[in-house]
């Protein structure tokens, strides 16, 4: 079964049994109230009646005192009957009896039932199904001859036409409602489960036609499937991204590996091909060497920078002294003396910083070493090393060839090279590693650069990163 039809069924079934439950206790109050407002205009009605009797002892008296003409013969005398007196109204019926018993005036339909009953001042129920009614008497006090006794009766149910056609209104009322409900609750989930079902069809063509480009659609409404949506497209462009890059990286291997394959390869065919001088042997076995070890290397450093990229590796990180490990480092590296460059150190006293020693002699080994091989001849390399309340700096400036401003932001993607003449050693791979490790530590690698004028590479590592 579908969610829409589930919660739609759900939430009319929840409704329906709420909705009765509801009407049937109002139904059930109103009922209660309606009786006791019956009661209470039953002891109203009588009570207003009990005024509206008076004795006479004579005829003329009864003339001459009062205007109406209703009256009644007691003992020798008259009980006048004013015109205001209400023998029947809404359904309650008011009768005068005697001190006996004997009814005088007006009606009592129910009388069957409430003769039996002796006079009190107090509301009964008399009579059964149908015709059950309630009873109230009241004592009329005359001067001058017995008291009389008005009794009101009135149906209890005399107001349950009202009470029907609330139940009426509410038969036709409900059905309607829930249908109302039925069908709104039905189209709003629809509705709102459509950009699911819609997103749910594109996954499955874009896992099926193994389409990365392809992106669910987003609706505007801010609601919990559009999260999902923008979720998954997120998802969706970290995978491309990675796939990618994947891709990206195998094309680079394998141009980076094509080219010493080849020559390894044209080597061994030349060698084989006819019988060689020694010269000729060790010549080609030296390229064939040579490229090995390029091959070797490009493939060490390419592992390496897998590894660091993925951030996979765990790093164990020790509290090292910088000024020490960048001092040795500085020593260690200018006694290559290469091409008359002279290397000089600026290095801040007892620099601690927390990280791994391996890892960071790499990094200040890679840019030391760029400023050496790109460096002019006889030229200057000034390695400074300083830290301010929340970062470290090292940085490595040369007065070499400097990079051309264009190569600057692609200076760190894989494989690639500025100048290609001078970096024929190289495997493009120093600097992204170098940014990796300095990544690794919380830190960040940039360059600033002139042509012919040098270039400056600076590593600044956050001493606490987040
Ligand atoms: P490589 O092994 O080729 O040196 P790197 O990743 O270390 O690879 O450097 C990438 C490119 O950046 C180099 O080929 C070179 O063109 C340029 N480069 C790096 N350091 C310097 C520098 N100090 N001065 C000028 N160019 C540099």
């Amino acid at each position: 079964m579908k969610i829409r039809t589930k919660l739609t069924l759900w939430f009319s079934v929840l409704l329906a049994v709420v909705t009765l439950v509801t009407v049937f206790t109002l139904i059930f109050a109103e009922k209660a109230l309606l009786r006791q407002t019956v009661k209470s205009q039953l002891v109203q009605t009588v009570e207003d009646n009990s005024g509206e009797l008076e004795f006479f002892a004579t005829y003329e008296q009864l003339k001459q005192g009062f205007d109406s003409d209703r009256f009644i013969p007691l003992n020798d005398g008259f009980v006048g009957i004013d015109s205001d007196f209400l023998t029947h109204i809404r359904g309650i019926y008011v009768a005068v009896y005697g001190e006996n018993g004997d009814l005088l005036y007006g009606e009592n339909p129910f009388g069957r039932s409430t003769d039996s009953l002796a006079f009190s001042p107090a509301i009964r129920t008399a009579g059964e199904k149908e015709s059950t009614c309630f009873v109230f008497d009241r004592k009329v006090v005359l001067t001058d001859t017995e008291d009389l006794w008005l009794r009101g009766t009135v149906l209890t149910d005399s107001r349950k036409g009202e009470l029907n056609s609330l139940i009426r209104l509410a038969i036709i009322l409900l059905p309607s409602l829930i249908v109302i409900a039925l069908l709104g609750g039905y189209f709003i989930a629809r509705n709102h489960l459509k950009p699911a079902e819609r997103m749910a069809k594109a996954v499955s063509e874009i896992s099926g036609g193994q389409d990365l480009k392809r992106r669910v659609e987003v609706n505007g409404r801010g609601d919990e499937v559009q999260e999902l949506a923008q979720s998954f497209n997120r998802m969706l462009d970290r995978l491309e991204q990675s796939f990618e890059k994947e891709q990206q990286f195998t094309s680079d291997v394998s141009h980076e590996l094509r080219t010493p394959v080849a020559v390894i390869a044209a080597q061994c065919d030349y060698i084989l091909e006819e019988e060689r001088t020694k010269d000729e042997y060790v010549e080609a076995l030296t390229t064939v060497r040579r490229q090995s070890s390029d091959m070797s290397r490009l493939i060490a450093d390419m592992l390496d920078y897998v590894r660091l990229e993925q951030g996979g590796q765990v790093v164990d990180k020790e509290e090292l002294c910088l000024t020490s490990l960048v001092r040795d480092l500085c020593n260690d590296l200018s006694l290559l003396k290469e091409r008359g460059i002279v290397l000089s150190a600026d290095l801040t006293d007892n620099v601690l910083f927390c990280g791994n020693r391996r890892l960071l002699t790499r990094l200040f080994a890679n840019l030391i070493n760029n400023a050496y091989r790109y460096g002019k001849d006889n030229g200057h390399i000034a390695v400074t090393l300083m830290q301010t309340e929340t970062a470290v700096i090292f940085s490595v400036t040369d007065d070499g060839i400097g990079i051309e401003e264009h190569h600057l932001p692609k200076l760190f993607d894989r494989f690639y090279r500025a100048d290609s003449s001078r970096s024929s050693k190289g495997t493009g791979l120093g600097l992204p590693i170098a940014r990796e490790i300095a990544r690794l530590h919380g830190g960040d690698l940039t360059v600033s650069s002139r042509v012919n004028e040098g270039s400056t590479f600076t590593v600044s590592l956050p001493k606490n990163p987040a």
